[in-house]
C-alpha cells in the first residue's frame, strides 16, 4: 500500500510539473481527484486494510489528497495569471482610435408623457388603476351605454377577438369594473393602450395610449369637471392656459363635451399646430350618463361623477409641435433621443 502511494506522487509530481497550460490542469485534476482516479480506489481500498491499520493509512492518503489538490491549485492559479497576460500583451492598444460610446436605455416619450401625466392626477388626489387589454362587450360597450348599434362598435373600428371579447378601444372601460368593485367616493385614473381598427396616417394609428379620469360622489358637478381640466392642463403645458368646452356626443356621459385649450404654440394668433383656429382640441369630456350609474348599481338621484379621457401621444405632439404619430412607432433614435 505504501509503495502505490509512494508511486502515484512520483508520477503526479511529473505530471504537475509537464502540464503547460490551464486545460492540461484541469485535466490532471480530473484524473487525480475525480470519481474514479486512483486517490479515490485508495480510499476505497482501505476496506480490506486490517482494522487497526485503517487510522494510520486512511492519514497517508488523505495527505496525499490534500497535497495533490493544494498543488494543483497553485498550478491553476499561476497558470491562469500567466495565460491572461500573454493575452493582454498579445493585444495592442491603439489610442489614436475614438472611443466605443454606449448608450444608456431611456424612456421612450410616450411613457414619459404618460407618467408625467399620471404624476399630476395622483397630485391632485386620484388613484391610478388597471382594466383589461382585452375586454368584454360589456365593459368597452355595453356597460358604457352604447346602443347595440351604435357604429363604434363595428368591425371596422374594433377588434374583436371573438363574439364576446374585443381588444379594447379605449380606457374609458375602467368604469363598470370600479362601479362593481368599489364604493364612491371613485377618484380614479386609468391609464393604457388601445386599440382601434383603423388605417394608420399622420394622425391615427391602430394602437394608443389613452388616459381616462373618473370622479363619482354625490354633489359632484360640472365645475369641479371643468376645474380639474383646467389645473391638469395648466401643469401639462406648464403655463396659464384658456380653456373653453364644445357640446358633443358620448355614450357615457351627460352632457358631453369636446375641450380646446388655446393654442400653446401661437397663443390663439393661428398657426399650422391649430391649423390656423387658434384653438386646440385636447380632450372629450362630461357627466357620468346616468344610465352607466344604474348600470353600476348607483341611484344617479344620489350620484353623480365626471369623466374624461384623452389621448397621451396627442398630448406629446401638442406639446412639442410633432405633426406625425408614426414617429413614435418608427424608432428612429434621431427622433426619440431629443426628448430624453
Ligand atoms: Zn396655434
Amino acid at each position: 500500500m505504501k509503495d502505490k502511494i509512494y508511486d502515484l506522487q512520483k508520477k503526479f509530481e511529473n505530471d504537475i510539473v509537464n502540464a503547460k497550460s490551464v486545460k492540461e490542469v484541469e485535466q490532471l485534476k480530473i484524473v487525480y481527484l475525480g470519481r474514479k482516479s486512483p486517490i479515490q480506489a485508495l480510499m476505497n481500498g482501505l476496506r480490506d486494510a486490517k482494522p487497526e491499520d485503517r487510522p494510520a493509512i486512511g492519514k497517508v492518503i488523505n495527505d496525499l489528497k490534500e497535497e495533490v489538490s493544494q498543488k494543483l491549485s497553485e498550478k491553476l492559479e499561476s497558470l491562469t495569471q500567466q495565460e491572461l497576460a500573454g493575452r493582454i500583451e498579445g493585444e495592442s492598444v491603439d489610442v489614436s482610435l475614438p472611443g466605443r460610446r454606449s448608450f444608456f436605455g431611456r424612456k421612450h416619450p410616450i411613457i414619459q408623457m404618460l407618467d408625467e401625466t399620471i404624476d399630476i392626477l395622483i397630485g391632485m388626489g386620484f388613484s391610478v388603476k388597471y382594466s383589461p387589454e382585452i375586454e368584454s362587450e360589456y365593459y368597452n360597450y355595453g356597460g358604457l351605454n352604447y346602443p347595440p348599434d351604435h357604429p363604434a362598435r363595428d368591425m371596422q373600428d374594433t377588434f374583436y377577438l371573438s363574439e364576446e371579447y374585443l381588444l379594447r378601444s379605449h380606457t374609458t372601460s375602467i368604469q363598470q369594473h370600479m362601479l362593481e368593485n368599489a364604493k364612491p367616493p371613485i377618484r380614479i385614473i386609468s391609464p393604457g393602450k388601445c386599440y382601434r381598427n383603423e388605417t394608420i396616417t399622420a394622425r391615427s394609428h391602430v394602437f394608443f395610449f389613452q388616459l381616462d379620469v373618473l370622479y363619482i360622489d354625490k354633489n359632484v358637478t360640472f365645475a369641479d369637471l371643468l376645474a380639474t381640466k383646467e389645473e391638469f392642463f395648466t401643469k401639462v403645458f406648464n403655463q396659464k392656459i384658456e380653456m373653453r368646452v364644445r357640446p358633443s356626443y358620448f355614450p357615457f356621459v351627460e352632457p358631453g363635451m369636446e375641450v380646446d385649450i388655446r393654442c400653446t404654440c401661437c397663443g390663439g394668433k393661428g398657426c399650422a399646430v391649430c391649423k390656423k383656429t387658434g384653438w386646440l382640441e385636447v380632450s372629450g369630456a362630461g357627466m357620468v350618463h346616468p344610465n352607466v350609474l344604474k348600470a353600476g348599481g348607483l341611484d344617479p338621484e344620489v350620484y353623480s361623477g365626471f369623466a374624461w379621457g384623452g389621448g397621451i401621444e396627442r398630448l406629446f405632439m401638442l406639446r412639442h409641435g410633432i405633426k406625425d404619430i408614426r414617429l413614435f412607432t418608427e424608432n428612429d433614435m434621431r427622433f426619440l433621443s431629443q426628448f430624453n
